[in-house]
């Protein structure tokens, strides 16, 4: 179990997953972020606080993914598919969980920008 909450503690998600690596992907909007990504099913994830009034949605190309960022602290906090939010695969930031838990968790870097396989 990893837990995790934006800085001003608006939004807080639960991953009842263990994640063999997280991704630092370099894709167009990713490394624009920052993010380091943890997947799962929706099923092993539950997120706290997390709505239209309290965080912004962005789509882009195809318009499959919603990311989803804190209005008032700006921690993207994970994505989501657009069509079917909360369902099916999803990722969250692991950078919003406890220092140690990042810590402890290898990184990957993944080519999103272009091969889409990892390059490590
Ligand atoms: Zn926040």
């Amino acid at each position: 179990m990893i837990k995790g909450q934006c800085h001003c503690g608006t939004i807080t998600y639960e991953y009842r997953d263990t994640p063999p690596y997280a991704n630092r992907c370099n894709c167009s909007i990713c490394r624009r972020l920052g993010t380091l990504w943890i997947y799962s099913d929706a099923s092993n994830i539950s997120v706290t606080g997390l709505n239209d009034s309290t965080s912004i949605s962005y789509s882009h190309g195809d318009m499959e993914l919603d990311f989803r960022t804190c209005n008032t602290c700006g921690t993207t906090i994970l994505w989501q598919s657009l069509e079917t939010p909360g369902k099916g695969r999803m990722a969250l930031n692991l950078n919003m969980a406890d220092l140690e838990v990042v810590n402890s968790i290898r990184i990957r870097h993944f080519d999103g920008a272009d091969s889409w396989t990892h390059l490590d």
